[in-house]
């Protein structure tokens, strides 16, 4: 069974370099921030305050949050909810940031990314994969972009949802996000000696899904 783990900071490319390296390896695509933003998307529905950690931990507790193929896609459902296209909103990006860090809500989704990944295996892309999810997997990148390349990434990419946000509020965002992710107390975006760290700024997504599809295949 191959677990590969795939983090970064938001807007680097995960999300579409997973999904390639997933059907190049034939093994599922899981995307772990949509099961974060799942829950914040709960959050948000219920009136709940993000930062109120007790009643976030208890809603996600009673939450049950896993994925179903449309289209060749895996898709995130929420208590038998289809949500994938409720959770791209730069609202949902910003409350699933807070909700992440509250320990309960991490202690519970990751339980629940290990019993997905060890079904049957897959790419996983998130921030704690390679940390925290599936320390022991040998299949580690860690990719980096600098934060212009990001935001304006992210732009195109929300514009081409017909998201309005100027690139200015992209990049505050992603600071704010990034910030948050990076300074939580529990598993905090980090990056060690047992990754391959693969900078993307100048690099496509196809020539990241090589490296990545080889580097595999060369640790059989
Ligand atoms: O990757 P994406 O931007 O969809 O993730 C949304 C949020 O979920 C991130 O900003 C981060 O706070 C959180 N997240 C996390 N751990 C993961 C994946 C996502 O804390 N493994």
């Amino acid at each position: 069974m191959i677990i590969v783990a795939i983090d970064g900071p938001s807007g680097v490319g995960k999300s579409s370099t997973s999904r390639a390296v997933a059907r190049r390896l034939a093994i599922p695509h899981i995307d772990t921030g949509a099961m974060y933003r799942a829950v914040a998307l709960r959050v948000i529905e219920a009136g709940i305050d993000p930062s109120d950690e007790i009643g976030v931990v208890d809603l996600a507790s009673r939450t049950t949050v896993d994925f179903e193929t449309r289209n060749g896609e895996n898709e995130v459902v929420a208590d038998g909810e289809n949500v994938a296209g409720k959770i791209r909103t730069p609202e949902v990006s910003l409350v699933a940031s807070t909700v992440s860090a509250h320990p309960g809500v991490r202690r519970r989704l990751v339980a629940l990314q290990q019993e997905i990944g060890r079904r049957s295996g897959g790419v996983l892309e998130g921030r704690d994969i390679g940390t925290k999810v599936f320390p022991d997997t040998p299949h580690k990148f860690f990719l980096t972009a600098s934060p212009e390349v990001r935001a304006g990434r992210r732009w195109r990419e929300l514009k081409q949802k017909g998201v309005d946000a100027s690139l200015e509020e992209v990049l505050s965002d992603q600071e704010r996000r990034d910030r948050q992710d990076s300074t939580r107390v529990d598993s905090p975006l980090t990056v060690n000696e047992t990754y391959r760290v693969i900078d993307t700024s100048e690099m496509t997504v196809e020539e990241v899904v090589d490296v990545i599809v080889e580097s595999v295949g060369d640790a059989g």
